[in-house]
Parts: structure tokens; sequence; C-alpha cells
């Protein structure tokens, strides 16, 4: 650090983002990418529909808000977009925590909880996973702080129900609680609907996942209109055209194109089923997963040492290298292809 950063950040402890090697021969497992591109159509309708690039943003990006809003059967003014999903979950750490108000999540969950707690000095309160890796509602009830969990969560991939998050709604009638559901449409179950019961529920939302725009930065959160007038402040504050103009036509473009997006995700639940019985003829124990990833464990190698030595072959997947998951990675599940090739060397690897 520079003799000139500011004391308030010089304990801060940066989020660690999984390799983005900048060659693309590998097989890249490692962080939950869509393995297919936008499609033409949307390609198409992205370039035929972006703004002139001497212009600024429009500001309210009130075409995409609108089809995000018909989709899920709310208003536009329901929604926020953000620059990546990560954006939104920060401006909630900076809208609805505080010195005071601090913030509650698992202990196992999405490593950039406690980078954004950290960076925005909230106190932090980690709620442990039960032994089996789930998340009990009842752990969260009456914590007088905002919680945050993703779900499905990662990096188990294990969701609650829409009844189990709505226990913790009710539970928590004057604290926020945002739920991540970068991953939910992989075999998860939406909470965007108990947006118009609830006043305190957040949805938050990508595009990198099943919507295949990782490179693009998209993503949006859903809730009671003064939530989001809340988190448009921060916006506002920060930077108004968070979200480019190429964006926002490509991501119109996507959504305008939901065949392709619930067929890519057809198929990333069958070849995860798939290579979850392939795992498990391995001797892996996998978590059942609703995301587009599997978190894996064997006892005939560590975990760590199998993600070097897949990485030595050229094939990507993430380790953790934290107490109580040291012996799991996790998986993303790509294209068959790559499951096959993941497959292939682990085989070789437990063999040689
Ligand atoms: N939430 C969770 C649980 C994630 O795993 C990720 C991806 N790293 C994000 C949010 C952020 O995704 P993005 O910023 O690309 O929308």
């Amino acid at each position: 650090m520079s003799r000139f950063l500011s004391n308030r950040y010089a304990s801060l402890v940066p989020y660690t983002p999984g390799e983005q090697p900048k060659a693309l021969n590998v097989t890249k497992l490692n962080t939950n990418e869509c393995p297919f591109p936008p499609s033409e159509k949307a390609q198409a309708f992205a370039r035929a529909h972006t703004r002139p690039l001497n212009l600024y943003p429009e500001l309210q990006c009130i075409d995409l808000r609108t089809k995000l809003a018909e989709l899920h059967g709310i208003k536009p003014d329901n929604i926020v977009l953000g620059n990546g999903s990560d954006e939104l979950l920060n401006f909630s750490f900076m809208a609805f925590c505080d010195g005071e108000k601090g913030a509650a999540f698992p202990n196992i969950s999405y490593g950039f909880y406690p980078v954004y707690a950290d960076l925005n000095h909230v106190p932090v309160h980690e709620i442990p996973l039960r032994e089996d890796f789930t998340i009990a509602p009842e752990d969260f009830f009456g914590l007088g702080r905002t919680i945050f969990i993703a779900n499905p969560n990662a990096p188990t991939g294990m969701a609650l129900s829409p009844a189990q998050v709505e226990t913790i709604l009710r539970a928590n009638p004057d604290n926020v609680v945002v739920i991540d559901e970068a991953y939910v449409d992989f075999g998860g179950e939406t909470c965007i609907p108990l947006i118009k019961s609830y006043d305190n529920l957040l949805v938050v939302q990508t595009f990198s996942k099943s919507r295949s725009m990782a490179g693009a930065r998209l993503g949006f959160a859903a809730g009671d209109e003064a939530l989001i007038r809340d988190l448009n402040a921060m916006k506002f504050s920060i930077n108004p055209y968070n979200v480019n103009s190429m964006t926002l036509a490509l991501g119109l473009g996507v959504l305008l194109d939901e065949e392709t997006t619930r067929a890519n995700c057809r198929t990333i639940m069958e070849n995860r089923a798939y290579t979850v019985a392939e795992l498990e003829k391995l001797g892996f124990s996998v978590l059942p997963s609703c995301a587009n990833f599997v978190f894996a464990a064997t006892d005939r190698i560590g975990g760590r040492d199998l993600y070097l030595r897949l990485k030595e072959r050229g094939v990507l997947i993430r380790h953790f290298d934290m107490p109580g998951i040291r012996n799991y990675n996790r998986i993303t599940i790509g294209t068959k292809e790559q499951m096959d090739i993941l497959l292939q060397n682990i085989r070789e690897i437990l063999e040689g």
C-alpha cells in the first residue's frame, strides 16, 4: 500500500476472483460462466439497437426494466439495474447496513459478502451452516441485522424454498433480507413474487450465468419501490451510467430470446446430472446442486491437490482454502464435451 492510502482501507482484504486466463485454450470450469455465448438473435438485436456510443446511456434504462418487470409480473419501479449483481450487493451494504446495523450471512457463502462488509465498515455475524451444509432458516430469525443469503447458496449449490425464505422474512420484519439469486435458473425457485407481500425483501439476480453475459456486466435488484429508491440513491451518487449502452441493448436482446436461455439451462441441468453420476462412480460425494456448478470431494485425493493437478493439465476448477471445505472443489457445469475432458483427466489423475 502507498503511504497515501486512507486509514479507512488500511486493513481491507480485497476479494480474490477465480482465475481469468487471457488464453482461451483451457477447460474453464472455475467461475460459473455459461459455456454458450448470447444467441445470434440476441446479438443481432444488440447490434441494431445500441444507442450511439458518442452519447451517454439512457439514464432510466426503461426498456430493459420494463421487459424484466413484464417477465416477473412486477413494475419497472420495482427494479434497478447494476454493473453486474456485485455492484447491487455493494449498494445494498451501503444503503442498508452501517456501524450499528450489522450484516448477517452464512459462514460458507459468497466470498464477496465479507469484503463488502469490510469495505463499508459493517460488523458481521457469520451463521454456521448445519453439518450437512444446509442453511437452517431458524438460525436467521430475529437477528436485528441486514441478512444476505445466496439462494441457491455458493459454493454448495443447495437451495431454500420460497416458503423457507418467507419464514426468515416474517421473523425479521424490521430488517432487509437480501436474497442473492445468481444461480436460481438452474433448478431453484425465485422469491421475486414475494416482493409484493414483504417490503423488507430485496432479490438480486445476474445476467452472468443463465443469460450468458458475464463479460457484459449486468445484474438487477427487485424489491419494494422504497427499497429501489434507496438503491437508486446509491447508484446516482456513484455512477448514474453504471450500465453501458451495449450491455443494455444486449440484455434486452437476451430477454427477447427466452427460449434460448431456457434451452441452455436445460442442457446445463442434464450435463450436471451426468457429471454428478460420473463423479459418484469415481468415489466422489457431491452435494445436491440447484446451480450451474457442483461441490464435490473424495477421500481418494485432497481438494487442493486435485485442483492443482487439473490445472497442470489445462482444466480449471475452483478450490477454497477455508476450514470445513478444504477437501471440496467447486466445478462449473459446462458443455458435455468440457465435462468429459474434466472427467477423463480426473480418472487419469486418480489412476496415476
Ligand atoms: N452472487 C453470487 C452468489 C455469485 O457467485 C456471483 C458471481 N461471482 C455474483 C453474485 C456476482 O455476479 P455478477 O457480478 O457477475 O452479476
